[in-house]
């Protein structure tokens, strides 16, 4: 299976909706559908492979049920590149070592480590359980010690992840791996709800592992955003450290798919927090990305790092053009990845859900901010190394059912974890 396999591309009308309504290349009804059928043909289709940010909107213009352009894009743009650079694997949980997360996470205190240990355990059967990704496990102290998510058990394991980056960073199989590991712990979980702490988290397990992969969790979904929402409007959650900020709202590429549900909460939990909002030219079913899948499309760090920053660079014209330098997102992606060049063009990024935790009562130790300065001392140790290699067409299959990390405990007594990863290989403690 690939990305274009969850589409029957008999169905394409070749109406050309999908590229007409591209936000960035807005293409002509003629163009669009000699585009489109060419891609569907599996040929080249230059101007897309050159400009696509891999942003998902097109998916909601086609009228076809079922249809999704940008996996075709997607599934196209790889097999137009003889290899995958090899640096993608660093980012990949699961992948042999060194990946960007045992780097990180190998340099927590050991209360931090003790969490992660916790989070690797089933919790007791609950109505509603906390999922934190790869991400905000970097924020562990805050998240166990948090008033506001202290009524949620938590589940993070951090061997698991939901795919996003596999799936975007362009390995099909390292999305299938990942995502089969994380299903068969998932397995054992007695719940009804699952609360997605990262947003990306809630899109790959609501939209594209039903919708591109064919797989269901068997509970619902929420993101943790939506979540929020449903406390204040209860009025169960006080604000306490009102937003006294106007902000535009700079939205993932994901949002699109996910939709108003998604959007709104996002929106009202913003202003009902104390903030002022603006909108920018594009956004909603029309965003714009920060620039970070544009990476995929070259095939060395150079290229794509150029490529990102050209699409950053049209997000911070749209900042200032609706009359403010402070972007707020919503998606560690959109915080991480213009944090290496918003301060050329004097841009503040917030991000929302720290800000809003903050807000109605929680004390943050630990900001993203701080967790991407420690994921970018990593980048800049490990990238001149990975940059040597040249890459590959396959990458290693993660396995699905044996554990990659091992924890030693060293003592019984609480925090002196040794909390050790050690990729495919044995530790004794
Ligand atoms: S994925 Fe985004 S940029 Fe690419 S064709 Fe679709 S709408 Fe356009
Ligand atoms: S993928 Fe959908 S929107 Fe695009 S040309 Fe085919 S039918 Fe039309």
């Amino acid at each position: 299976m690939s990305y274009s396999d969850c589409s029957d591309w008999s169905q394409c009308q070749a109406c050309g909706e999908c590229l007409m309504n591209c936000p960035v290349m807005r293409m002509g009804l003629e163009e669009a559908k000699e585009t489109i059928r060419r891609l569907i043909r599996g040929e080249a289709a230059p101007r897309v492979f050159e400009q696509c940010t891999l942003c998902f909107n097109c998916n909601n213009y086609c009228p076809v049920e079922g249809l999704r352009p940008h996996e075709l894009i997607q599934q196209r743009m790889l097999e137009s590149r003889a290899c995958s650079p090899e640096y993608i694997k660093y980012f990949l949980n699961g992948m042999p070592a060194p990946v960007i997360w045992h780097d990180v996470y190998s340099e927590m205190s050991p209360a931090e480590k003790a969490i992660l240990l916790k989070w690797s355990e089933i919790p007791a059967p609950a109505d509603e359980l906390l999922w934190i990704g790869c991400v905000g496990r970097m924020s562990c102290r805050d998240i166990e010690q948090s008033k506001i998510l202290g009524q949620l058990p938590k589940y993070g394991p951090p061997d698991l992840c939901c795919g996003e980056l596999a799936y975007r960073m362009g390995s099909w199989q390292a999305y299938a791996d990942t995502v089969e590991r994380t299903l068969q712990r998932f397995a054992d979980l007695s719940i009804k709800r699952l609360v997605c702490y990262c947003g990306s988290c809630y899109y790959f397990f609501s939209n594209i592992l039903p919708n591109v992969y064919g797989k269901k969790l068997p509970f619902e979904l929420i993101s943790l955003y939506q979540w929020l929402w449903e406390k204040v409007a209860k009025h169960e959650l006080v604000l306490e450290k009102p937003l006294t900020f106007t902000a535009a709202v700079s939205e993932s590429c994901y949002v699109s798919e996910l939709g108003p549900e998604f959007w709104e909460p996002l929106r009202k939990l913003y202003q009902a927090a104390g903030a002022s909002l603006l909108e920018l030219e594009h956004h909603g079913y029309d965003g714009m990305t920060c620039g970070t899948m544009s990476m995929v499309r070259k095939g060395n760090f150079t290229a794509s790092f150029f490529s990102m920053y050209k699409e950053q660079r049209k997000k911070y014209q749209e900042v200032k053009a609706a009359g403010t330098n402070q972007m707020a997102v919503n998606c560690p992606g959109c915080f991480l990845m213009p944090s290496f060049t918003n301060a050329f063009h004097g841009i503040r990024i917030r991000y929302m859900l720290e800000e809003l935790l903050q807000a109605y009562g929680d004390s943050i130790t630990r900001p993203m901010a701080e967790n991407f300065r420690l994921m970018r001392k990593w980048v800049a140790k490990r990238m001149p190394r990975l940059l040597l290699h040249k890459g590959t067409r396959e990458f290693p299959r993660i396995p699905v059912a044996e554990p990659i990390y091992e924890y030693g405990i060293k003592s019984e007594d609480m925090p002196e974890v040794d909390f050790r990863m050690n990729c495919r290989s044995k530790i004794t403690a």
